[in-house]
C-alpha cells in the first residue's frame, strides 16, 4: 500500500494511491485506519512529504563504500545525528540554496524508515510491528558548514529545505535490505547502490535507536547515503540554482526537487 499525504482544497489528508486515484483513509495512520473515503485524481492535489516527523534521525557513514570515499573507518557503532523537522519539503518542492551557506550544498539518497507505532527498546526481530513503512529521503548537506566552519554537523544539515521527503510511503516495501538505491543529477546518475552494502542493516538501526530513546509515531530514521555524492569527487559537485536532483529506491519510487 502506498500511502500519501496531500493538500486539497486548503485541508491536509491521508490517502491511499489506487491507480490514477487517491482514496481518502477513515482514522489515523498511526493507529487503525480503513481507506474507505473520498476518491481525487491525483493530479488534482498537491501531494506533501508523506509525514510531518516528530524527530529526523539521520545515521552517517552507513554504506561501506561512502565511508571508504570520505576516507574515514567504519564506525563501531551507528552514528545517530539530528536534523531539524523544520527543514522538510515534499515531492516537486524546491530546495532553496542558503543564504548564509550556498556554496557546498551536496545530495545524500537515503532509503526513510517512517515510525508507526511508539518504539521503546524494541528486538531486531519485532521491528517491524513499529514501523510504518519507507519513504525516499534527501540528507541534504552544507560541506561548507559539516566540515570546516562548524565541525559539527547539526546546522549544515538543518537548513529550511534539506530534507525532501516521498513522494508517499511504500507499507509493503519486500526486502528493505536489499533495495537498489539511485540519486540523479540533471537525469545523470551520481548514486547507484543497494542497501545490501549498509554497514548497519535497517531493523538493527531501528532497534539500535530504540533503545537510546523512545521513537515516537511519526518519527523517520534516514538510514545513510551510499557513495556517490558530490563532495568527495574530483572536481567536487555542488548543486547550483535550476538542478534536478532526483532519488530513486526501487520498491517506492522517485522523489524529484528542484534547486533555487
Ligand atoms: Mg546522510
Amino acid at each position: 500500500m502506498r500511502l500519501v499525504r496531500f493538500q486539497k482544497n486548503g485541508g491536509v489528508f491521508y490517502g491511499v494511491l489506487e491507480g490514477e486515484d487517491v482514496r481518502t483513509i477513515e482514522g489515523d495512520v498511526f493507529d487503525e485506519f480503513i481507506p474507505d473515503g473520498k476518491i481525487f485524481r491525483r493530479d488534482d492535489v498537491k501531494l506533501l512529504a508523506p509525514v510531518s516527523p516528530r524527530d529526523i534521525i539521520a545515521i552517517g557513514l552507513n554504506y561501506k563504500k561512502h565511508a571508504e570515499e570520505s576516507g574515514l573507518n567504519f564506525p563501531d557503532k551507528p552514528l545517530i545525528f539530528l536534523k531539524a523537522t523544520s527543514s522538510v519539503i515534499g515531492p516537486e518542492e524546491n530546495i532553496i540554496l542558503p543564504e548564509a551557506a550556498p556554496g557546498e550544498v551536496d545530495y545524500e539518497a537515503e532509503l526513510t524508515v517512517v515510525i508507526g507505532k511508539r518504539a521503546k527498546n524494541v528486538e531486531i526481530d519485532e521491528v517491524d510491528n513499529y514501523i510504518l513503512g519507507y519513504t525516499c529521503g534527501n540528507d541534504v548537506s552544507a560541506r561548507d558548514c559539516q566540515f570546516r566552519i562548524d565541525q559539527q554537523w547539526a546546522r549544515g544539515k538543518s537548513f529550511d529545505t534539506f530534507c525532501p521527503l516521498g513522494p508517499w510511503i511504500e507499507t509493503e516495501l519486500a526486502n528493505p535490505e536489499q533495495c537498489r538505491i539511485s540519486s540523479r543529477l540533471n537525469g545523470k546518475i551520481m548514486q547507484d547502490s543497494n542497501t545490501s552494502d549498509l554497514i548497519f542493516g535497517v531493523r538493527e538501526l531501528v532497534s539500535y535507536c530504540s533503545k537510546n530513546f523512545t521513537l515516537l509515531p511519526g518519527t523517520i530514521i534516514m538510514t545513510g547515503t551510499p557513495e556517490g555524492v558530490g563532495f568527495p569527487r574530483k572536481p567536487p559537485v555542488f548543486l547550483k540554482q535550476g538542478d534536478i536532483i532526483e532519488v530513486e529506491i526501487d520498491g517506492i519510487g522517485v522523489l524529484k526537487n528542484r534547486v533555487v
